[in-house]
């Protein structure tokens, strides 16, 4: 008997969304490969999508940022395993928001942000979001989480109050560290917001990519 269900913490990829200024729309074809003779409605149907990998729920790795880096690829299946939610409110998160945290957080653990941006996702108001600020991040890389995500486009300041010069602290404090990023995660967190919980994000790894669009989910004890 099933104890527990999956919850779906990713957000619907629809097909007219924007993903943003940097990314934009993702545009798809679609083509009828082979067609049964005898039957229009028996046809082998096959769609090509051309995205960003950073449409929709995805998975920074430290490639993203650094030329070096790791690909997504290089990222085995275990390290996207188990662990913990936060809740924070405010913007940007500070350094003493995660100190003070519950639950706490923990060496290992997976660390997702609940902002309560994701009921924004494709709108105007998405495009400025809470952010960590530098010194959050470097607590997260000092306690040795193993993945952060939030529910907005990125943990960085938002690009709409971005000054020139700008450099993207908290994505290279965290890929720096080898520490994945989750962006764009769904509306489903509420559910399991404030508790320490199973969930991951798990990522398409094409060899040699920068990121990859994933399934994140959360299982919640009962
Ligand atoms: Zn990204």
């Amino acid at each position: 008997m099933r104890d527990s269900q999956w919850i779906d913490l990713a957000q619907p990829l629809r097909k007219d969304d924007s993903f943003g200024p940097a990314h934009g729309a993702a545009s798809f074809s679609r083509e009828t490969l082979w067609r049964y003779e005898h039957d229009d409605d028996c046809q082998v149907t096959v769609t090509r999508v051309n995205a960003s990998l950073h449409a929709g729920t995805h998975v920074d790795s430290p490639l993203h940022f650094f030329t070096q880096g790791r690909p997504i690829s290089d990222y085995p299946m275990d390290a996207f395993l188990v662990i913990e939610l936060l809740r924070s409110a405010g913007s940007p998160v500070t350094a003493s928001d995660l100190k003070s945290a519950t639950p706490n957080i923990q060496k290992g653990d997976i660390v997702f942000l609940r902002f309560g941006y994701a009921e924004h996702f494709g709108k105007e108001l998405y495009l400025d979001h809470p952010y960590l600020s530098d010194e959050a991040a470097q607590i997260l890389v000092g306690l040795g989480v193993s993945m952060v995500g939030v529910d907005t486009l990125s943990p960085d300041l938002p690009q709409v109050r971005r000054e020139a010069g700008f450099d993207f602290p908290v994505h290279r404090l965290l890929l720096g560290a080898g520490i994945l990023i989750v962006e764009n995660l769904g509306p489903n967190l509420e559910l399991v917001a404030g508790s320490r919980t199973t969930l991951g994000a798990i990522p398409l790894r094409w060899s040699g990519s920068e990121a990859g669009p994933a399934v994140a989910f959360a299982i919640p004890s009962r």
